[in-house]
């Protein structure tokens, strides 16, 4: 008997460059050759949309069995949503608000060389902080990222964070290049896990699996067996390979099948 195989992608950097749509050859690729011997899903920090715009807009749910946007809160079988759950419903609407407000109170107090808008973006399993906002421009995006590595403002504004609410079970992490996220421990990329059932396997292909990486839990976790990739052509690559040991253990276990009389 053939094993049920589920192989589960991340999207930047993994199956895309990042925040850039998938290249046509390594699509084709996934979908035909890939899709022909197990069944395919990604996972992404983001919301639905931008997953959508990376890949392949409106056949997305045709192409990939599940699709998992924001760390799989946002979750679609077949092209069916199934039930999720909220931020808001995990920290009660006081906790919330307390939170957001302080938020809202030290960036208001907090000097930087510009500010532009958008400091707080509500999705629905996470809250995204940017202290410098999300509508900078690209070149203003490098801008903060290069200050923010001289001056710290992130990771400082985590630790007042941490230090002003001991008591909510969140996780902070520094992603991308303006902003950082805050979801409820244990709300990574793994949250995603509980809706593969029935599966002998699952492959799970990221960049970020290092400490501190989005990918870093689900590539760690034992339900999965993980692979490090470093970009979509790394991706395929391994994707061959692991074709190929696949290929190898069923045709020896042919092999030491005892012959039978018909
Ligand atoms: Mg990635």
């Amino acid at each position: 008997m053939s094993k049920k195989i589920v192989c589960l992608f991340d999207v930047d950097g993994t199956l895309t460059e990042p925040r850039q749509p998938i290249n046509a050859s390594v699509e084709k690729f996934l979908l035909e050759t890939i899709k022909k011997e197990f069944d395919i899903a990604v996972v992404g920090g983001s919301d639905l949309i931008k997953i959508q715009e990376q890949l392949g807009g409106g056949q997305l749910f045709e192409k990939y069995k599940y699709v998992f946007a924001e760390n799989g809160l946002i979750t679609f079988k077949d092209g069916k949503a199934l039930p999720s759950q909220s931020i808001q419903d995990m920290l009660g609407e006081d906790a919330l608000q307390d939170f957001i407000n302080f938020v809202l109170r030290y960036i208001s107090e907090l000097q930087l060389p510009f500010k532009r808008g958008t400091f707080v973006e509500f999705r629905t399993g996470m809250i995204n902080v940017s202290p410098v906002g999300r509508n900078c421009s690209k070149k203003e995006r490098e801008q903060f990222y290069e200050y923010d590595n001289e001056h710290h403002i992130r990771e400082k504004f985590i630790q007042a964070l941490k230090k002003e609410f001991p008591d909510l079970a969140l996780t902070y992490s520094i992603g991308g290049q303006i902003s950082f996220d805050v979801f409820p421990v244990g709300w990574d990329k793994t949250y995603c896990l509980r809706h593969l059932q029935g599966y002998d396997e699952i492959h799970f292909f990221g960049d970020k699996t290092a400490e501190g990486g989005n990918d870093h839990e689900i590539y760690e976790s034992d339900l999965t067996i993980g692979h490090r990739v470093t970009c979509p052509k790394d991706t395929v690559n391994q994707l061959n390979i692991l074709m190929a040991l696949l290929k190898e253990n069923r045709e020896k276990e042919q092999l030491n099948v005892p012959l039978q009389c018909v």
